[in-house]
């Protein structure tokens, strides 16, 4: 079933917003973000409640996946700055990924193309 949920909005505390406002990106987060529904249930505006995947130690730094349409939009201007072995969105991965996209970018295949092959077999 689909829902229609009319116009889209997104959360932007550029101007207003709690504590949670200064939880940062990880490309392997600590926390995620469910929406949930208490006074209402209008699905434009969910609360979002932040609940741990994993034990946090004191002082280890909460994170979330702000997820890949946040990178494919704010990319261009900044990286991600996690430091993961495992980071999505570093400078360097950034550069891959578009590379990879662009024609001129793609790297050959570490298999030679054999498909077009006219060499004869060889007698057994
Ligand atoms: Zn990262």
């Amino acid at each position: 079933m689909l829902l229609d949920v009319g116009d889209v909005y997104c959360i932007d505390a550029r101007f207003y917003g709690n504590i949670s406002r200064f939880i940062n990106h990880l490309c392997e987060p600590n926390l995620f973000p469910v929406r949930v529904f208490t006074t209402h249930q209008d699905l434009r505006f969910p609360h979002i409640a932040f609940f741990a995947g994993k034990n946090i130690i004191a002082g280890e730094e909460l994170g979330f996946d702000y997820g890949d349409h946040f990178w494919d939009i704010k990319g261009k201007f900044f990286s991600c700055q996690c430091c993961s072995p495992k980071c999505r969105h570093s400078a360097a991965a950034l550069a891959q990924r578009q590379a990879d996209s662009t024609p001129e970018g793609r790297q050959p295949s570490a298999l030679p193309d054999t498909s077009s092959s006219t060499t004869p077999s060889s007698p057994s």
